[in-house]
This record gives C-alpha cells, structure tokens and sequence, in this order.
C-alpha cells in the first residue's frame, strides 16, 4: 500500500484538492451503514475520514473508485459532510498522480482528445444529431437540446435521443443545437477526479451555448443537468435548465401532448440518483407516466431512499463484477412488485438496468424503457 506522506502533508494535499470536509466528520458511521457498496461488497466511508483526518492517504486502495456519488450519505449526514467532494479530492489526487485504473483513464483521454468517454469519433456527435433531425440552434428558436454522449456514442442508449426528438417535434416545439462544438458535459469526469478536464469542458461548452444565444437548454441526461444548473454556472453560465421530463410534464399539462388512453402495463419509475436525490425532483417523472396512461407501480426503496444503478462518478466506465452490480438487485425489486416495464429517465441507469435484465434471466418479465419511449408508445 502506498501511504501518501504521513500526518500534515496527507492533510494538506487534500485540502488542497478541495476535500477538506472530513474536518467536520465526528464519526459516526452513518454514512458507512447507508452506502449502498456495503450490501454487495464492503466501504468504509467513516474510517476514510478518520485517515484523512489523521493525514493517512492510501492512494494505491482500489476502493477509492468504488463510489458512484449517489448522495444517499450526503443527505443524511448529521454534520453535512460533503462525501462525495471527499471522494472527488482523494481521485484528483490520483488522477494527478497518475493512479487511474485502466478504463477510467481510457475514458478520461477519450473526452481528451474527441469530446465524449466513449472512444467515438469526434465526428460522430454531429452526424448523429444531424440524422435524428436536430436543427442547427438559431437564436430565435426555444431551446438548446443537449444530447448526452451516452445517448450519442452507446447504440443500447440512442434511442433515448430519438424518442425525444420525435415528441418535441410532435408538439411542435422549436429546438436545435451546434453539435460541432458541444463537448461531454464531464460531470462524471470531475467526480473521478479529472478537474482541470472538467474545467476546459465547461467552458468550452458554455462558450458554445454562449455564442449560440442559448438561454434554455433541455437535457436527456440527468447529470448534465445537474452540472449544468449547479457547477456552470459558477463558471459564468448564464442560463435555465430542464430535464426532458419537466419539458414533457409541460407539454402534456399544456395539451400539446395528448396521450390516447389507459394502457393496463405496470411500470415502475427508478429514480435516477442526480434527478431525485440531488435535484430532488421526483413527481414530475411519475406525472407524465401517469398522463401517458400507465398503472404505475412502486417499487421498494424509492424517491429519497431509491437505490443507484451504479454508474455515477465514472463507474459506468468501469467493470463492476457480477455480485457487486445495484441494477440487479434494482431489477429484482422491479419484479417483485409485479412490474412489467422499469422506466429510467437518465442514459447511466438506462445501460445499467438494460443489462441486469438480462443476466439476471428477466428477458420477456420485464423491459427496460426511457419515460420517452413510453410516451412515445402512447400518444
Ligand atoms: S455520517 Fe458524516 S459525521 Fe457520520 S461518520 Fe459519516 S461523514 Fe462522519
Ligand atoms: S455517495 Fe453513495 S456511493 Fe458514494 S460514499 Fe456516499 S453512499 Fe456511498
């Protein structure tokens, strides 16, 4: 194990990172009993703090990368320790030391040199919004939609885009973008700890929304959302943000979506991590399902208490071994309450419940589908 300078020093560098918050920690574990890693694996959250605090940094332990930013600490923290900054410092480090596992750095250089985790062409951004009907973004019209790079580069997430698409032309909604220039919005980046590749991907996306006339951007992807709404504008950004299911909530209350009737098909919603808990948006989601007809179901553990998919903070760049994956326990519970499709509204869960489905043999049980397609299906 690779101790990082004993006592001050360790101190120090983390401070110095931005993740100085274990001062506040007064160990209670909390957090260490909530995290989700401890029903599959083992994370101790409350003794990382005691080292840090003790100026002890093991830069080399493998669960440095194990968290996945879902807040669920965070939110109940008695003394409102931001966790996850913890852990978003220790990688900085790491990154800055060049201690990055394989497929996280592979993922890193990707938005490096193209613009997206993905290692797809730089090209391929443009090319695919171009043949999905996103109009080049003109000043006049009355968004900005911003298409994740999952729902750009994974052929499994595509379809989320293209849902989408489809509805807001249905309601005649005037949107576009200048996908040339728009890079990978990096929140997921900067938790596994890559800041200075945060930092020149924001501005460089906010110069484009900029020089475009943007004020109103629609997102697919709940974590360029948030970034959006909570870190650039810290940066200068200057505009309001939607996620595509407070648009469709509109849409619908406004009578521009109309959905045909009562389908009888149980679906339950999985709140996704920076929809729910970060942004605390959770009504709006199960609204349009509701208005689109559906019987909604819920599942255990939902709204405040939903368990993660496992792909925050860069996780959904790396492998996570069978036996350690939420989305299967997620889909387990999805079954349990009779539910015949499990309705995602963010790309990470997308990929993740997609999968579990099908290894945990709930092929034909139950379908993974985006709240899109299944207004889509109902209109
Ligand atoms: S919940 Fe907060 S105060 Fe308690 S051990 Fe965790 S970080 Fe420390
Ligand atoms: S944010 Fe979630 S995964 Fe990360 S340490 Fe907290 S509870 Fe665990």
């Amino acid at each position: 194990m690779e101790v990082v300078s004993p006592f001050l020093d360790g101190r120090d560098m983390i401070k110095e990172a931005g993740g100085d918050v274990f001062r506040l920690c007064y160990q209670c574990g909390t957090c260490t009993g909530l995290c989700p890693w401890n029903r599959v694996s083992a994370l101790n959250i409350r003794r990382a703090m005691h080292e840090a605090a003790l100026g002890v940094l093991n830069i080399e332990a493998n669960d440095n990368w194990l968290c996945v930013g879902c807040n669920m600490c965070v939110q109940r923290c008695p003394r409102g320790v931001k966790i996850i900054d913890f852990w978003r410092s220790l990688r900085r480090i790491m990154v800055e030391s060049q201690m990055v596992p394989v497929d996280l750095r592979r993922a890193l250089s990707s938005i490096a040199t193209d613009g997206n985790p993905y290692v797809g062409e730089r090209k391929l951004r443009a090319d695919f919004i171009k043949n999905i009907r996103i109009k080049p973004f003109e000043p006049t019209m009355e968004y900005y939609l911003f298409v994740c790079c999952a729902a750009v580069y994974d052929s499994l997430t595509q379809c989320m885009a293209q849902a989408l698409v489809s509805l807001l032309e249905a309601a005649g909604l005037s949107f576009g973008a200048v996908a040339e220039s728009e890079v990978c919005c990096c929140e997921a980046a900067r938790k596994a700890g890559a800041e200075d590749l945060f930092q020149s991907c924001a501005q460089q996306n906010i110069e484009t929304f900029k020089t475009a006339g943007a004020k109103r951007i629609i997102t697919i992807s709940p974590h360029c959302y948030w970034t959006f709404k909570n870190e650039y504008t810290e940066l200068g950004a200057d505009f309001e943000v939607f996620h595509y299911t407070e648009i469709l909530a509109d849409l619908l209350k406004k009578g521009r979506l109309k959905a045909k009737a009562e389908k009888p098909l149980k679906v339950a919603y999985h709140d996704p991590c920076y929809l729910g808990r970060h942004s605390g948006i959770y009504d709006v989601p199960r609204e349009v399902l509701r208005a689109a007809g559906y019987d909604l179901v819920e599942m255990e553990e939902e709204r405040e208490g939903a368990l993660c998919c496992g792909g925050g903070s860069g996780r959904i760049w790396m492998d996570t071994k069978k036996g350690e994956r939420f989305a299967d326990i997620r889909v387990n519970q999805a079954s349990a309450v009779g539910a015949q499709v499990l309705a995602v509204a963010c790309p990470y869960c997308y990929a993740n419940m997609a999968d579990s489905i099908i290894t945990e043999n709930k092929e034909g049980i139950l379908r993974c589908a985006d709240i899109s397609q299944l207004l889509k299906e109902a209109l």
